[in-house]
């Protein structure tokens, strides 16, 4: 819980550029909406003062054009940063017109004076996007401008003691509703991001999941016919492996695969992808890797394996041997299931050939 309160408060840059594009869409609509209300509302200077709100249609106007290029930056994706700053000061111009619109009305200040609490919901609307921090101090701001521009005599007849009466108030209330969203939309993020850890991690070794593993051989598939180069998959199954299990137990057999796992990750790059694709048997995808490279790759691990020995309890070591399937994406493959299919018929042609060995697709 208290990590959880310092990722709300001090939230990493990850969270925020997600937080950004989920609560766009939103916040575009609720802009549009602002921005109709904003021109909207000369109908309340009309009711105040008919010949005064004469002379705030262009006030209430560029209000709304400033606030819709709001939601036209939003629209056209600009930058987060660019776009929080335009908030800041298109609403702090907003204010200041604003103000200008009840000073040009008779009695405007007390008329309209609740016309103020409108700019303490913009960080929940309109603004919904930025993070917590962002949004309270947008909030301490638009609640302070007021009365500043009351002390430098912009604000004609300002309510001194009414504003912090009414805004005090609410200004707080809301930073505690913009906490508790941050809350909602962190742990929200926190889940999708766990869940899609798990979904392509395999607990045991940390390697990615069969469907990782696929998508992975599926993408590069892709990504090797648009922009060329070649494509190399392996398949490696570790040798009797059941043996280790029979004679020292389940547990001493987990010990083996993730120790096989760590072998491999040391020996392959970092660009290559290895994933479990069943009990002991791992797909490693090799991008802008040819079938002479690839096989030197799975000779490689094949040595690494068959030279490592494997603690699988304090007191005893095994030496593993495994075998392995090699083959490259050709012009023919439709399908990553037909090319992992056959890195599988060559790891089993190794097999048969009398494992600890590597054997390259026909
Ligand atoms: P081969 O040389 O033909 O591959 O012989 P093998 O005994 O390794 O046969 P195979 O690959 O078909 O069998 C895999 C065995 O691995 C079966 C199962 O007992 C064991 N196994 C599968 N998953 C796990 C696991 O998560 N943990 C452990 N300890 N053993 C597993
Ligand atoms: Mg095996
Ligand atoms: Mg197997």
């Amino acid at each position: 819980m208290g990590h959880h309160i310092k990722q709300v408060v001090w939230p990493n840059r990850a969270y925020v550029d997600d937080k950004f594009d989920h609560h766009r869409l939103f916040s575009i609509i609720m802009t549009v909406a602002t921005s109709i209300t904003v021109s909207g509302l000369w109908g309340w200077d009309y009711v105040i003062d008919t010949e005064g709100a004469q002379r705030t249609i262009g006030l209430r106007l560029l209000m709304s054009g400033i606030i819709l290029l709001h939601a036209l930056l939003l629209h056209f994706r600009v930058p987060r940063r660019l776009t929080t700053a335009y908030a800041f000061l298109g609403a702090f111009t907003c204010q200041m017109l604003f103000i200008e619109v009840l000073n040009r009305l008779d009695h405007g200040m007390q008329a309209q004076f609740s016309g103020f609490l409108f700019f303490t919901f913009l960080p929940l609307l309109v603004m919904q996007y930025v993070p917590f921090t962002t949004g309270t101090l947008f909030m301490v701001l638009i609640i302070a401008l007021p009365p500043a521009a009351g002390a430098i005599g912009f604000a004609r007849d300002f309510e001194y003691v009414k504003y912090p009466l009414l805004l005090g108030p609410v200004g707080a209330m809301f930073i505690c509703v913009l906490f508790a969203f941050e809350q909602i939309n962190y742990t929200n993020y926190e889940n999708q991001r766990l869940l899609r850890l798990v979904a392509i991690t395999d607990s045991l070794t940390g390697a990615g999941t069969r469907r990782h593993i696929t998508e992975t051989a599926a993408r590069e598939m892709v990504r090797a016919r648009r922009y060329g180069g070649p494509l190399s998959v392996l398949m490696l199954d570790i040798d009797h492996f059941k043996r280790i299990n029979d004679t020292w137990g389940h547990q001493a057999g987990d010990h083996a695969i993730l120790a096989v796992v760590e072998l491999c990750r040391a020996t392959i790059r970092e660009t290559d992808v290895i994933g479990r694709f069943g009990g002991e048997e791992f797909v490693i995808v090799l991008p802008q890797t040819g079938r002479a490279e690839a096989e030197r790759v799975a000779e490689r691990l094949r040595a690494a394996v068959a030279a490592t020995p494997v603690a699988l309890t304090p007191d005893v070591s095994v030496t593993l041997t495994c075998s392995l399937g090699v083959t490259e994406l050709v012009d023919d493959d439709e399908t990553v299931d037909g090319l992992l299919a056959r890195a599988d018929e060559a790891l089993y042609a190794a097999k048969n050939a009398g494992r600890n060995r590597v054997s390259v697709a026909a």
